[in-house]
């Protein structure tokens, strides 16, 4: 089947030779907890949870130090006790991270100055600098990759089981950021939340209980032979499982339904996502659901939908009332960040505030409407005060973008404006 958007590799020995290094080493995630997060995502599609699920759109080597993940983790916490304290909701607390390290892209080479040059997929693959030796793709970078993605999975483990993330630690989570209206927003509910945590704690309520919190990982599953190295027989059950993470997707330019990406993740247990954008039918959803889902199993498969402010409201309708009516239980959930990619005057990869916000307004009120579960939010996003997207209530402008660009691909939330959505999101929530 055709193998879209992967690299050449110039030498076919070299990549054998970290496939077998990758299928002889350990799997990064266990059956076990996939199998719960199936669940967990079965109960948000009934309108039972909500999947926040977010993190940069490429992690890269050089960043996956512990301050920045620890950044993007406390990040993830905070928007999370905002949806749940806010909408009293379960929320499913996922990373696009620990393997978010390929990417596909729409041109195959990039011409500066008259050199032309491989286009950057990823620290997976190769390097981002505009050089030659940078740009060639280079199979060493996969066990990179999974030597990364392990270490990430172990502080997160760390911080998420390790009292880190215990709710009582909810204004801790908001230290060393400078002052700002989300972080004043913030403030004043960490202490209402702690006033909640005394009381309970009064009438003798089980803290051991929240200690720890449930965190996952995620990331597009783009590159095959990666994926298919890290795939294992779990001895439970004879089935097969992508132990690279706990949810995998597929994206947008890889969903063909004759390609080898849907046809690869129609052979494992994992929860499935698929992006859907703008041109998405029903005919093709529905030809989604029967090749990944074909029994229809309540957590399987989850719609990732990112088809733009200016056009959600017209395209989703007919989408979820096609896979409704065909009696399919996926989970629908908004990506308000692709669709709304501009350039701005300056030259920068942005996106505005408003827009994204807009999308994730519009994808409330398709579900509203129509009776169906809006059942997640999917988001590019980091924990650090950098400037890529427009706008917010610290009014981010053009010139302000020069500040702190630093994403390598696409433009992500910083730190403040991902507590600004959570607020927005959870009165959405709680109507
Ligand atoms: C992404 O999630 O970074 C991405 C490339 O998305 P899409 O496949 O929706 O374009
Ligand atoms: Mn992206």
């Amino acid at each position: 089947m055709p193998r879209v958007q992967q690299p050449t590799w110039p030498d076919e020995s070299a990549r054998a030779g970290v496939f077998d290094q990758l299928r002889a080493a350990p799997p990064l995630v266990f059956a076990g907890e996939v199998d719960v997060l199936r669940g967990r995502l079965a109960a948000a599609a009934r309108g039972e949870a909500f999947l926040l699920q977010g993190g940069d759109c490429a992690e890269t080597f050089a960043e996956s130090t512990a301050d920045r993940i620890r950044n993007k983790i406390r990040t993830i916490l905070q928007m999370a006790a905002v949806l749940t304290y806010g909408a009293s909701v379960p929320v499913i607390k996922m990373g696009r991270m620990a393997g978010q390290f390929a990417k596909p892209r729409s041109a195959d080479e990039e011409t500066r100055d008259g050199l032309t040059l491989p286009t950057y997929r990823g620290d997976a693959v190769n390097g981002h600098g505009f050089t030659e030796t940078d740009r060639l793709p280079d199979p060493e970078r996969l066990w990179r990759t999974y030597t990364t993605s392990a270490q990430t999975l172990n502080l997160l483990r760390a911080f998420t089981a390790g009292g880190f993330a215990d709710l009582r630690e909810v204004h801790s989570w908001n230290q060393g950021f400078v002052s700002g209206p989300g972080y004043d927003r913030y403030e004043q509910l960490a202490r209402e939340i702690d006033k909640a945590v005394r009381f309970m704690n009064a009438i003798g309520a089980d803290f051991d209980a929240i200690q720890g919190v449930e965190f996952y990982s995620s990331h597009e599953a783009l590159l095959l032979d990666y994926e298919e190295a890290l795939s294992r027989i779990d001895s439970r059950t004879g089935e097969v499982y992508d132990c690279s993470g706990h949810f995998l997707w597929i994206g947008e330019r890889t969903r063909q339904l004759d390609g080898a990406h849907v046809d690869f993740l129609s052979r494992v247990r994992n929860p499935i996502g698929v992006k859907l954008g703008p041109d998405a039918s029903v005919q093709d959803a529905l030809a989604l659901i029967d090749a990944l889902d074909p029994e229809r199993e309540p957590g399987r498969l989850t719609f990732i939908t990112r088809m733009g402010a200016g056009k959600i409201r017209d395209r989703l309708p007919a989408l979820v009332e096609g896979v409704r009516d065909a009696g399919a239980q996926v989970a629908w959930v908004t990506d308000p960040m692709h669709g709304n990619t501009i350039t701005s005057s300056n030259g920068y990869k942005t996106r505005r505030f408003e827009d994204i916000l807009d999308e994730v307004v519009g994808f409330f009120e398709v579900h509203r409407a129509l009776g169906t579960v809006p059942a997640g939010l999917h988001m590019e996003l980091t924990g650090d005060d950098v400037t890529e997207v427009l706008g917010g209530a610290g009014l981010i402008d053009e010139a302000g973008l020069e500040r702190r660009y630093e994403t390598l691909v696409d433009p992500r939330l910083n730190h403040q404006q991902s507590l600004e959505l959570a607020f927005l999101v959870a009165e959405m929530l709680a109507e």
